[in-house]
């Protein structure tokens, strides 16, 4: 399960180096090279999934316990007050590697304002049409 034409099916399987924090059988933890925040990380399956909706079950069972692991590793060595999970799917969403991957941002105590947005001002009604029509899409 590996895409030829993938920089990160590469750099998940050790063919293009890449400073690695966690392996194991499934897995390759890296540092991003464009961090948003000091030790900003990628958790890589070593298969290829495009995104969120291509992963198969075994591997999405195991991310979030693993970036627990990266992000309390991170609060130990640091010194970071919390971090963010982040994971894009599409290009709208600002996916631009189109393998999947969860970053793990630190996050410093009087650091820089990111993963934010201004909240909107749903209606009741808007937001009962809204999650009638999720609901409904729900397989
Ligand atoms: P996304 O926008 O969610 O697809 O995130 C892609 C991330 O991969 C960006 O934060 C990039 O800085 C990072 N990135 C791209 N190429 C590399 C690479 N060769 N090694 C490490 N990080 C990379
Ligand atoms: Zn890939």
């Amino acid at each position: 399960m590996r895409d030829e034409n993938c920089i990160f099916c590469k750099i998940a399987n050790g063919e293009i180096p890449a400073a690695t924090v966690y392996e194991d059988d499934e897995f390759r933890v890296i540092l991003d090279l464009g961090p948003a925040s000091k030790g900003h990380a990628l958790i890589l399956p070593k298969n290829h999934f495009a995104d969120l909706l291509a992963l198969d079950e075994k591997t999405s069972s195991k991310v979030l316990g693993l970036a627990a692991k990266i992000g309390r590793a991170m609060k130990k060595s640091l010194g970071c007050a919390g971090f963010n999970l982040v994971q894009n799917n599409g290009e709208a969403a600002g996916q631009t590697v189109f393998h999947f991957h969860m970053h793990v941002i630190p996050r410093y105590e009087g650091g820089p304002k990111m993963v934010s947005w201004e909240p909107g001002k749903p209606s009741g009604e808007e937001l009962a049409e809204l999650s009638e029509s999720i609901r409904e899409a729900l397989e």
